[in-house]
């Protein structure tokens, strides 16, 4: 393999993608044997890494260089292509759980890809194209909206990532003004904010009935293959108000002493010390460097695999003018090479972002050299999360690298953080489950909702007299809500099983590596709960492992 930059990138043929299947078809049709069989569906299998491996190169170049033409006209060329091959790998998808070696085929790669394409095949297709156009064309809309997104202060021009890190200055003034006026936008543009949610949800309660479901939710829960109900999701709510609720309650207060307030508003809530957030001690390259030394002493395979991605230039995290924000780990299957996208800003969140980010990496490059199926190198958000979110915590040990003497008041702080964000997964869930359920809500009444909901799990909330986020208008910041309707639960499931891990390697740091390696490498190849079992872990959904899930974090932070 070359270096990513040097990658050959050539146009997908589709026809080379067609004759795939044809050959696997032909195999299938010819087959005698159970092997013959399996072999053709290992034929199908290539067809993934025809379609995706160089989507993905062009993906990251692309989002590398915006101003790039050639790879943006790529993906563009590509998407219009690429509907004719879909509707024949359906075909030949459909022909193979219809013929009688089907369970000749589950018996050597598990029933679980035959569920995973037919749920492609079901919630991918046409049924609900119109409607899915008029969706993206509103997300559109609202992303340009935010993205046009600019607030002048004391003369200077914000973006709305720039204002946000104002809010969290260590200047408790400087923060206060930012804050009032990042609500300001949202209040100024709450009709066509609120207008374009309203036509959102209309719809996609459409497009669910066109699915067959009466009630949004529904359909939300089995496209997303949930293996449990939104009766269950309730109840992890109400855990979660049980026993997570109370203990944050507490480091809250223990903030407000710190900074010795008398009340602890939302944007104190950012800056966890007084005195500031611990400073990284080196630039870009200390950081990777650090990472390397860090991953060298985790275990031998976290040492290969991030030798992989240096030697062969697959992380690009440093924030460049014309690069996209954010992050993310991309997957070039030909290579069966992870690459990680992201955006330093100089702040601990660079230590957080290459963790999280290099656990989704680390998780592909093991299962993709475990697997057979491309399908089974990542699993459903789930699990892929709890493999990111444990990666943030297994490498405590080494953060003396990044941080010396400030390590663990990054420890700490990144514990207690994680914490608060479950706080607002489960409100965000339970909004959308009220909304969509009543649909016809005025935005008013949506926001006396999410005003109700966020007293629930944050009762300390504090918006400093803020009248627009104080009334409710605050539901807005969360953009998943907007974006990705449902998406977010998974978070908070994922966190509870990321703390176990932690604490078990507290206790015994190799059976607790052992389990999530082996949670790793077996990717998407079971469903949820046989994955949990997979890495030994309790099933976040039950109160008890959230009770005593809550009692170990607790106890790590010596409260
Ligand atoms: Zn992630």
């Amino acid at each position: 393999m070359q270096k990513f930059q040097d990658l050959p990138y050539k146009r997908p043929d589709p026809k080379v993608a067609l004759a795939i299947l044809k050959e696997s078809k032909k195999m299938l049709k010819k087959a005698k044997s159970p092997e013959d069989a399996q072999a053709a569906y290992l034929k199908l299998n290539e067809i993934a890494s025809e379609l995706l491996s160089m989507k993905a190169i062009a993906t990251i170049r692309s989002m590398l260089d915006m101003n790039d033409e050639f790879y943006a006209s790529e993906l563009r060329y590509r998407s219009l292509k690429s509907i004719h091959v879909q509707l024949h790998l359906a075909f030949t998808v459909k022909a193979f759980a219809k013929s009688k070696h089907r369970g000749a085929i589950e018996e050597r790669f598990g029933p679980q890809t035959f569920i995973y394409r037919e749920a492609m095949l079901k919630w991918g297709g046409l049924k609900a194209a119109k409607e899915t156009k008029i969706e993206n064309e509103l997300v559109t809309k609202y992303r340009k909206l935010m993205a046009s997104f600019k607030v002048e202060l004391n003369g200077e021009q914000y973006g709305f990532y720039d204002l946000l890190k104002r809010v969290q200055s260590i200047n408790r003034e400087e923060r206060q003004v930012a804050f009032h006026a990042f609500a300001g936008f949202h209040a100024d543009n709450a009709k066509e904010l609120d207008g374009i949610y309203d036509q959102l949800l209309k719809v996609r309660v459409k497009k669910a009935k066109k699915f067959g479901f009466d009630k949004y939710i529904d359909y939300a829960y089995a496209s997303k293959r949930r293996e449990y109900t939104p009766k269950e999701t309730a109840n992890f709510r109400e855990s979660v108000k049980k026993h997570i609720v109370p203990l944050y309650a507490q480091i809250a207060e223990t903030q407000r002493q710190r900074h010795g307030l008398e009340t602890l508003t939302f944007f104190d809530e950012t800056v966890f010390y007084p005195d500031g957030n611990p400073q990284l001690l080196g630039e870009y390259d200390d950081v990777i460097a650090a990472t390397g030394k860090m991953f060298e002493g985790l275990s031998p395979e976290t040492g290969e695999f991030f030798k992989f991605m240096t030697d062969y230039n697959l992380i690009d995290l440093e924030a460049r003018p014309g690069k996209q924000l954010g992050g993310f780990c991309n997957m070039i299957l030909e290579y069966k090479a992870p690459y990680i996208f992201g955006n330093f800003n100089g702040t601990s969140d660079d230590v957080f972002m290459i963790t999280h980010e290099a656990g989704h990496a680390f998780q592909a490059y093991l299962a993709s050299r475990k697997q057979e199926l491309a399908e089974y190198y990542a699993s459903t958000s789930e699990i892929n999360e709890i493999h990111a979110m444990a990666m943030e915590f297994f490498p405590y040990p080494w953060m003396e690298l990044y941080f010396g003497e400030d390590a663990e008041k990054y420890r700490v702080m990144r514990i207690a953080k994680r914490l608060y964000s479950i706080l607002y997964h489960v409100c965000v869930d339970e909004f959308q489950e009220e909304v969509y359920n009543n649909p016809t809500m005025t935005a008013d009444q949506r926001r006396q909702v999410w005003k109700t909901i966020e007293n629930k799990y944050v009762p300390w909330c504090n918006y400093d007299g803020n009248e627009y986020f104080a009334s409710g208008g605050s539901w807005m910041i969360h953009q998943h809500i907007v974006l990705y309707p449902f998406y977010i639960i998974e978070y908070a499931l994922s966190q509870i099983c990321a703390y176990q891990y932690y604490a078990r390697s507290l206790e015994n740091s190799e059976a607790a590596w052992a389990d999530y390696m082996k949670l790793c490498a077996a990717g998407g190849s079971k469903g949820y709960f046989e994955l949990l079992k997979e890495g030994n872990l309790e099933n976040p959904l039950e109160d008890k492992t959230v009770e005593e899930t809550a009692a170990k974090v607790k106890a790590i932070l010596k409260m």
